[in-house]
């Protein structure tokens, strides 16, 4: 993929910011009234948070939950904005919504998942904020898809927002599993290999869904080296209009943030240095080794495809495959390896195998 989006500005260059990492961004799912506003973010203040945030318009699953208060709540944002003179930010997914924002000043702007799914949406918020000089966040789309991610960046960027930021809100999928929206930390991982100077942001309280899982995944994403957190604060979750379950009280957040560790990205220790180079010596090894054992398991499949095709027989046979992976993952297992770690990757050998085995077989009709 070529992407030339290199005047992305770092975050520092129009952000206030603590010298300590991460950057902080809090505030409530949605802004229900001007005291619950002034409340949360009064106490969130006293955090020395970065900035705030507030969803206006919330677009829900169901049109019975509560959709936020809209442009009635605007005048709250602008209030606590200059209560608390910390830049705000909101979400915005119609060319109006972003006219109301800038009327009431909103400091910055976020895109929802439920909105980068969709180009055309995309494209219509890019064209309204032609010639604006404002900060666009970026979420993931709900669905795993890096490149409707990367092209809704590109849409805003060609429109002339240079002051980008992702972030990284989880992925839905068909099974619930632990948590509301998995956060397939590979995805941001490749996000950042495209584009290095785009700052990259975790949202926890999506990715959870639940309090209690909070602090292991902002964590998580201080040792993957993202720039900063967007969790959710009320004064009172329980009495949130929505995602109750997963907002927490500034006194907690404070407690989550007290308790992060921040990594150092390098060092000049040079005991660690040699110490890690060694290491990961020992790693290209082995990556060698990896590397040679496959291309020798593909050399037995070709063999065996070439004898299936003199044999006249098919190339997938469901019992030697279901008996693959039954046993690899369990051998991976007892090996002290993840389960599933090994069962995809023998998804991804089956794949291949069919493919060069298909191969072989063409080769005889042609
Ligand atoms: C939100 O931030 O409150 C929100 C609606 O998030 P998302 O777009 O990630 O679902
Ligand atoms: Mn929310």
């Amino acid at each position: 993929m070529k992407l030339d989006l290199l005047e992305i500005q770092p975050l520092e260059s129009w952000i206030k910011t603590k010298k300590r990492k991460p950057l902080v961004i809090a505030g409530p799912c949605s802004a229900e009234s001007e005291e619950q506003m002034l409340q949360t973010c009064l106490q969130l203040k006293e955090l020395q948070v970065d900035m705030l945030r507030a969803g206006v318009w919330k677009p829900r699953t169901r049109p019975s939950s509560f959709e936020g208060y809209g442009e009635k709540a605007l005048p709250w944002v602008k209030a606590v904005k200059e209560a608390t003179q910390l830049p705000i930010a909101i979400e915005v997914a119609t060319p109006q919504h972003i006219e109301l924002a800038l009327k009431y000043e909103v400091n910055v702007l976020w895109i929802g998942a439920k909105t980068t799914v969709n180009p055309f949406n995309v494209q219509e918020i890019a064209n309204a904020l032609r010639g604006v000089d404002i900060p666009v966040m970026v979420k993931n789309p709900v669905n795993p898809d890096l490149a409707l991610w990367i092209g809704a960046m590109e849409r805003l960027y060609r429109a002339g927002i240079r002051k980008l930021v992702a972030i990284h809100r989880g992925f839905s999928t068909f099974q619930k599993k632990r948590y509301r929206n998995e956060p397939m930390w590979q995805i941001p991982i490749e996000l950042k290999t495209y584009l290095p100077n785009l700052p990259l942001i975790c949202d926890p309280s999506h990715i959870t869904g639940n309090r209690e899982l909070l602090q292991e995944i902002a964590q998580k994403a201080l040792d993957l080296n993202y720039e900063g957190l967007m969790i959710e604060a009320h004064f009172n979750p329980t009495l949130a209009l929505s995602d109750a379950e997963q907002q927490v009280t500034p006194q907690r957040l404070g407690q989550i943030l007290s308790e992060l560790k921040v990594r150092l990205v390098t060092t000049d220790n040079l005991e660690f240095l040699n110490q890690l180079e060694e290491i990961r010596a020992k790693i290209d090894n082995i990556d060698r080794e990896l590397i040679e054992i496959l291309a020798a398991r593909m050399a037995l499949v070709e063999q065996a495809g070439e004898y299936k095709r003199e044999n006249n027989i098919t190339i997938f046979q469901l019992e030697r495959w279901d008996e693959i992976f039954r046993t690899r993952p369990e051998w991976g297992r007892k090996m002290g390896l993840y389960k599933d770690f090994i069962a995809e990757i023998y998804k991804l050998i089956h794949v291949e195998s069919i493919r060069k085995q298909t191969e072989i077989m063409n080769k005889q009709i042609a």
